[in-house]
């Protein structure tokens, strides 16, 4: 009896062995962190868009923009590359809804890392803090749409080594290792900014410039086509009034504001600006402003400067008025482009800073009440009457301007 109840204790112990260490390999398996691997894709890619109606398509409720007549050929979009300068609150915005309507190529350009300080604005997740935005940017991308072919570069535009590499990516980097369609700048300071216009006129690339104000309450975005249109050098950069005492806001060492909200619709604005120009429908927007405050919208186009401190859009603006000299039905559009347009009276405050540059005022509605727009570093305030202060101001040279709007955005 002893002798069975010894084999049975025996065998007890035995069991209880197995199922401690099968238990300890259980655990080890659950805690131990998954193999490091390449995010991949959740679908294979697809060759051609189809219009079929069915869960499955990533693409049906794009292309029923065709069929209900607003695009005329959506497809056309797998073949164009946008490139994007700076993927933070804006940019990374940009990215994922050109992604989303399923744009041929993007080119990422950023030098930042994310940080948890960034989750008040959308895109970035907390877990991806520390990796560089262009590298997050990527991996979130492909996941979303793998027909997007994503390239990035992890660099800093402005300083001399990578402005090459920039002009190089803009002027080689689409599907087909030519110009880009088009160029998003999404940068939050003026030397980006500047880097963005030199090569937009260099290389005379049509773009789209975007902003959020440090106050987080103000926007806006400007398509600037080299000779045709203001660049950013041509004029001080017109901004949104927003009534709020800008002496206040930029301290040294005060930490700038921002919202998702607004760095939202501004994305949509940027986007929604693309898709009309990469696909030809309705009308592209010279500027488009956004107050916050008031939801107010105002529109505004601005004719380049003939004395403009950078050559190459000098030379822009030379090759523009050939053009339309050999071509005046180019004039004839525009004329009606203008016919739609209301000219009202300055109710806005919108006012010119230098003699010899021309701004044209559209104004879509009267807004009486409502903020306007102003010029970056311009009170907008002044009588109809130009008074002698007016006259001084007015002869501030560009350089000197151009040096205020550095110091207040830096
Ligand atoms: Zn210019």
């Amino acid at each position: 009896m002893s002798k069975e109840i010894d084999e049975m204790a025996e065998r007890l112990k035995n069991l209880t062995s197995d199922l401690t260490s099968t238990l300890k390999e259980a655990r080890i398996a659950t805690v131990s962190p998954a193999a490091p691997s390449a995010p991949q894709p959740y679908r294979q890619k697809i060759e051609k868009l189809s219009s079929e109606v069915v869960d499955s398509n990533p693409y049906s409720r794009l292309m029923a923009l065709q069929r209900m007549g607003i695009v005329k050929d959506y497809e056309k979009i797998r073949d164009k590359t946008v490139a994007v300068v700076g993927v933070g609150g804006v940019g990374s915005v940009v990215a994922e809804m050109l992604t989303r309507c399923g744009i041929g190529k993007l080119i990422l350009f950023d030098y930042d890392k994310v940080e948890i300080a960034n989750m008040n604005r959308l895109f970035y997740q907390p877990h991806q803090s520390g990796l560089s935005k262009v590298e997050a940017a990527r991996d979130t991308l492909i996941h979303v749409n793998p027909d997007v072919e994503i390239e990035t570069h992890n660099f800093n535009i402005t300083t001399m080594e990578n402005f090459g590499k920039f002009v190089e990516r803009i002027t080689n980097g689409s599907k087909t290792n030519g110009k880009v369609d088009l160029v998003l700048s999404c940068v939050d300071n003026f030397e980006a900014r500047m880097a963005v216009n030199t090569a937009c006129n260099e290389e005379n690339q049509i773009w789209i410039e975007s902003g959020v104000s440090e106050d987080a309450v103000s926007g806006h975005i400007q398509y600037i086509e080299p000779g045709k249109t203001a660049c950013f050098a041509c004029v001080p950069p017109l901004v949104v009034a927003s009534n709020i005492d800008e002496k206040t806001l930029k301290r040294e060492g005060v930490c700038a504001a921002s919202l998702p909200t607004t760095m939202a619709v501004v994305a949509g604005f940027l986007v929604m600006n693309t898709l009309k120009y990469l696909l030809q429908f309705g009308e592209v927007s010279p500027y488009v402003g956004y107050n916050a405050l008031k939801d107010f919208f105002p529109r505004d186009s601005i004719k380049p400067n003939p004395s403009c401190d950078d050559r190459h859009c000098i030379l822009r603006q030379k090759e523009y008025q050939e053009k339309l000299k050999n071509q005046p039905e180019i004039e004839v559009e525009e004329k009606i482009e203008d016919d739609f347009v209301v000219h009202e009276e300055n109710n806005w405050g919108i006012e010119l800073v230098d003699e010899s540059i021309e701004v044209k005022k559209e104004a879509t509605n009267s807004g009486k009440t409502a903020e306007g727009l102003k010029f970056a570093y311009e009170a907008a305030e002044k009588s109809e009457e130009p008074s002698q202060e007016t006259s001084e101001k007015s002869s501030a040279n560009l350089a000197d301007l151009m040096a205020q709007l550095k110091r207040l955005q830096s």
